[in-house]
Order: C-alpha cells, then sequence, then structure tokens
C-alpha cells in the first residue's frame, strides 16, 4: 500500500495510506484508456489516443516508435509530471488521477526514479554530492546520506570517483552517477528517456548490461524509451507506440 506522507512531516494531507481502488498485486503500474491532448480547437494535437499498457512488478519494457508518436508523453504520465486529458493511471492500484498534488510530488519522490538522455547532473558539484541530493529532499541526516550515496556508486562500479565532478567523468561515467542518483532512494519503477542516446556503442553496451542488473538483482522495474533496437532487445517487453497508440506488445 502506497505511504504518501510517512516520510516528510507537514507535506500533505493527514492521510497516511491510500486504499488501492483496483488490487491486482503483480501489476504496479496500469493505464487504462489514456488519452493526451495539447492544445484547444484546430490547433488541438492528440499526442495520446487511448492507451492500455500494464506493467508487472519486475518487469523491464521499453517503449518504441517513431519521433512524435507520443513516448514522452506516456513517460511524463508515468513519471507524476503531466496528467492525463482523460483515462486512469494507477500506481500500485492507486488511481494516481485522484491524488492531491503534495501526494503526487512525494509518489514522485519516493516512488520513482528518473534518467535522462542528458545525464541532468548539476556541474560543479561532486559525484557524490550530486547522489545525495533526492536524499537532501527526504531531510536524511548527512552521515547515514553519505553512506548511501556512497552505496549507491559502488553499485554503479564508480567507487573511488565520489569526488569528482562531472566536467572530470566520461559520458558512460557522468549516466553511472546519474543511475545512482536515481536508485539512491530505492525507488519501485525506473523511468528512462533514451539512456543511452548520447554514448557510443560500448559506452551504451555497458550501461544496458547495468540497468538490466538493477532490474535482475534488485528486481526494479524499468520503462525504457529508445529507438535503438539494440538497446530494446535488453528488455523483455517491446511495447510500439504509432501516432499516439500502442500498435504492437512483443514479450521476450
Ligand atoms: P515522442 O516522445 O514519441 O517523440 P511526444 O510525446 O514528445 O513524442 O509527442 C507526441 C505529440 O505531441 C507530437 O505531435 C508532439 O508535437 C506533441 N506534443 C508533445 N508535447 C507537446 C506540448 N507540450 N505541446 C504541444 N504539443 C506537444
Ligand atoms: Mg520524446
Amino acid at each position: 500500500m502506497l505511504q504518501l506522507n510517512a516520510w516528510k512531516p507537514g507535506i500533505g494531507p493527514a492521510e497516511t495510506k491510500v486504499r488501492p481502488a483496483v488490487v491486482r498485486p503483480s501489476s504496479l503500474i496500469e493505464l487504462r484508456g489514456v488519452t493526451k491532448v495539447y492544445g484547444k480547437g484546430q490547433a488541438a494535437v492528440q499526442a495520446l489516443k487511448g492507451i492500455d499498457l500494464r506493467v508487472n512488478r519486475g518487469d523491464f519494457v521499453a517503449v518504441m516508435g517513431h519521433s512524435g508518436s507520443g513516448k514522452s508523453t506516456c513517460m511524463n504520465i508515468l513519471g507524476c509530471l503531466d496528467t492525463p486529458t482523460a483515462g486512469n493511471y494507477f500506481f500500485e492500484g492507486v488511481d494516481v488521477g485522484r491524488l492531491a498534488r503534495d501526494q503526487r510530488a512525494l509518489l514522485r519522490r519516493h516512488y520513482l526514479g528518473f534518467v535522462f538522455q542528458g545525464f541532468n547532473l548539476l556541474q560543479r558539484t561532486s559525484a557524490l554530492e550530486n547522489v545525495e541530493l533526492p536524499l537532501i529532499y527526504r531531510g536524511l541526516p548527512v552521515k547515514q546520506r553519505k553512506e548511501k550515496a556512497r552505496q549507491a556508486l559502488a553499485s554503479v562500479g564508480l567507487s573511488g570517483w565520489e569526488h569528482h565532478t562531472p566536467s572530470e567523468l566520461s559520458g558512460g561515467q557522468m549516466q553511472r552517477v546519474a543511475i545512482a542518483r536515481a536508485i539512491v532512494s530505492e525507488p519501485q519503477l525506473l523511468l528512462a528517456d533514451e539512456p543511452t542516446g548520447n554514448l557510443d556503442s560500448a559506452r551504451s553496451k555497458e550501461i544496458m548490461e547495468l540497468i538490466v542488473r538493477l532490474n535482475r538483482e534488485r528486481r526494479l522495474t524499468i520503462v525504457m524509451v529508445t529507438h535503438e533496437a539494440d538497446m530494446a532487445a535488453y528488455a523483455r517487453r517491446q511495447v510500439h507506440f504509432v501516432d499516439g497508440q500502442i500498435e504492437w506488445v512483443q514479450t521476450f
């Protein structure tokens, strides 16, 4: 059951637990009839035209499709960065659309991890401090925070690199720092938008092997956007978007 204010006193309504609307124990997230329209009238763009998608706990899904097919819109909804125009998004059976804004922010902070193509690290800040950031928002004491950040960096193979800044790291290492930052708060779901888009093929392979290991060893559920078949091949399931709809799904 989702706990949406247990960590951060003073935020959100007094409700501590949000009861699931539907109980499907194995399904971590579910989209039902999700549509998204940007703009109004003649200028309206229907980015998603009724998406149904279920992702089980521990699954690894690659989202594929041409530019403009709705992949990022779908990821933004899954990441609670945007809301559907119609339809429902369930997280652990809880209808996300019914959560208060603060609760959605907590869901994002405590259950989700994000990895982007451009790494999105703070530049003049050490690897360790970058990884510590999500824990600062959680109000964890300094010592615990540093220890957890160190462990996360070790788990992505960056022991000894704690005090280097992004400018002293390679692209592959920067993406490792970003992955450490995404997993340091022990999320349930990792959302990755083209995580290897800025990397050469050797570095891409290393990052994909790391993501696969996180999926297997931690049972971290992963949804990853990619338009490269080589990268999608690491996933257990491929979901293909065409013009705002899921055209086909392939399971391996
Ligand atoms: P993808 O990530 O697959 O390239 P997007 O989800 O970014 O696709 O975009 C889907 C469609 O929605 C495109 O036609 C795009 O132009 C449009 N779109 C995306 N974001 C916005 C926005 N903020 N405002 C208006 N149109 C948007
Ligand atoms: Mg996109």
